[in-house]
């Protein structure tokens, strides 16, 4: 990636989500959400791996709104999160979903995060994928776009290989570059993106992303990516 391309998506990429919390929080006291039984455990391709997809937001904490139609982020990102649990465990994964329903662990944003990541922990999660929807001050910026932790060779590599299957899956007006990003969802020692799955501040990429048709077609993108992020891996 060449620099100034790097300092121009910093100024691009982008603010749905108020993730971005470094310092630790208390452990709140909610029930852990548990993984399913992969349906292909034992012959997929993705057998013995455990997954935690992670719905960004949910309760009181909506994300951003979609311009137009008004939609929380927090709605999309959960009918997306459940798109690609289902996706992971026609390939044999383990998903540890931690949320399947509007729900928050804590109105304190740091708690809730802790709590998320506590249930990748208690999982023994391999790998943490985080769902959100995009947005901008300005209504023309489109296009998918999947961060990691800056210094985490692992999680980058899965970045890009997620971009590059969103891109080939999605065919999006706006082809975006994986990229560093300091989110407190990516602070496992594991491989973890954040996806933002395109802006809903742009009204054409909304109107997509209402779709349950174009979200399985998001969730089959990130799908693509982390298959190939195991094969490069093996
Ligand atoms: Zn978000």
């Amino acid at each position: 990636m060449k620099k100034k391309l790097i300092g121009r998506l910093s100024v691009l990429g982008i603010f749905c989500c108020c993730a971005a919390l470094l310092a630790a929080a208390p452990r709140p006291a909610q029930p852990a959400v548990h993984a399913r039984p992969a349906q292909n455990a034992e012959t997929g391709p993705l057998a013995g791996r455990v997954i935690l997809v992670d719905a960004g937001h949910g309760g009181t904490d909506g994300g951003a709104r979609a311009k137009d139609s008004g939609v929380w982020e927090k709605e999309l990102n959960l009918q997306t999160a459940l798109a690609l649990e289902n996706l992971l465990e026609a390939e044999g994964a383990a998903v540890i979903m931690t949320r399947e329903t509007d729900m928050q662990y804590s109105e304190n944003k740091r708690t809730d995060l802790t709590a998320r990541l506590d249930l990748a922990r208690e999982g023994g999660a391999d790998m943490v994928v985080s769902i959100h929807m995009n947005e901008y001050r300005t209504r023309r910026e489109s296009g998918p776009q999947v961060f990691y932790r800056a210094g985490q060779e692992d999680s980058r590599l899965l970045a890009g290989c997620i971009q590059a299957a969103m891109i080939s899956e999605l065919k999006p007006a706006k082809e975006r570059t994986a990229m560093a990003g300091d989110y407190f969802i990516l602070s496992l020692n594991i491989p973890s993106v954040l996806v933002e799955c395109g802006f809903i501040s742009n009204s054409a990429e909304e109107a997509l992303l209402r779709t349950p048709e174009y979200r399985e077609k998001v969730a089959q993108g990130i799908l693509d990516g982390i298959l190939e992020y195991y094969t490069l891996k093996e």
